[in-house]
């Protein structure tokens, strides 16, 4: 688990980090090493930026024909990170937030999250497999979908 405290220290802070587990429920298996490179920069107290990218490969299986499908979720992190007590205080925001504890901050939990964020909906080995079986009305909580699945 790495930790950082966010409230002091130098910004930017560049982190570069490998990930070669990544513990989410109810999705593909991590194909290589997850790549997590990022940016942090402090806006004001208790509001910092982080900007970056993030680069992996999964293996999972096409919801349709049960097919072994990869899942590229490179993709670019974009988001504003807020201490967890000022969760109830935000009316509206249009960016993206990630809330939680800026002096102990769980850089672990923050990949996960966004992991799970840009991970799809619907796992399709090709778009002709999805557009063939109709299929109209899907969750986006993809754990619970695959329960459903288990129990039908
Ligand atoms: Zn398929």
């Amino acid at each position: 688990m790495k930790i950082l405290n966010l409230n002091e220290g130098s910004f930017p802070i560049e982190l570069n980090i490998d990930i070669d587990k990544v513990d989410i429920p109810g999705i593909g298996c991590l194909q290589k090493t997850l790549k997590f490179e990022v940016s942090i920069t402090k806006i004001s107290k208790n509001l910092l930026k982080c900007d970056g990218s993030i680069k992996g490969k999964f293996i999972d299986v096409c919801q349709t024909c049960l097919k072994e499908t990869e899942v590229d979720i490179s993709n670019k992190i974009n988001v504003i990170l807020k201490d967890s007590s000022e969760i109830n205080l935000d009316s509206s925001s249009q960016d993206q937030t990630h809330y939680q504890d800026l002096e102990y901050f769980n850089i672990d939990n923050f990949v996960e999250e966004e992991i799970a964020l840009i991970y799809p909906d619907i796992v399709k080995c090709t778009d002709k497999c999805i557009e063939a079986n109709q299929i109209t009305e899907e969750k986006k909580n993809l754990p619970f979908k695959k329960i459903r699945d288990l129990i039908d």
